[in-house]
């Protein structure tokens, strides 16, 4: 897509900093570095989010995820590491070319997500459940 700043990245049409590349994706650092060696990896293809992934696509990018992620460890060796992946405005997604982050973490690195569980009754998980299982094919 043109006017895509992860397509330019992909096409070398902007400067990346690159640490990984195969057939389908392209691993790069993350300009805004969170923490040192945070690393976006994304798939070539102008794909928006995960709900446009092929199989293959969605193959290739959580293999590449896997192999960069050990690589971060092995050179920044961090206490903890976040994957993270955004989908939609509400979501926090601000670039809308498919990708993931890996992310290297620390005690108080400032890094927040909040997580308010509802720990709902078992019914309403198994009726919640039936409602995707009638989606999946
Ligand atoms: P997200 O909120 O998951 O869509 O994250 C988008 C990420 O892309 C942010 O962490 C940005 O720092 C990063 N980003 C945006 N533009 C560039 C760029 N030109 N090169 C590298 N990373 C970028
Ligand atoms: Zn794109």
């Amino acid at each position: 897509m043109s006017d895509c700043v992860f397509c330019k990245i992909v096409a070398r049409q902007i400067p990346a900093t690159v640490v990984h590349e195969d057939a389908d994706t392209l691993a790069f650092m993350d300009i805004g570095q969170v923490n040192p060696g945070h690393v976006l990896v994304a798939c070539k293809a102008h794909v928006e989010n995960i709900f446009g992934l092929s199989e293959a696509q969605a193959a290739a990018v959580f293999r590449a995820t896997a192999k960069v992620a050990r690589a971060v460890r092995a050179a920044f060796d961090p206490p903890g590491l976040s994957v993270y992946q955004a989908n939609g405005k509400p979501a926090g997604q601000t670039v809308f070319h498919f990708h993931l982050h890996v992310l290297p973490r620390h005690d108080g690195d400032g890094m927040q997500l909040a997580w308010p569980v509802k720990n709902p009754p078992r019914e309403q998980l198994e009726a919640n459940a039936a409602r995707i299982r009638a989606q999946l094919h």
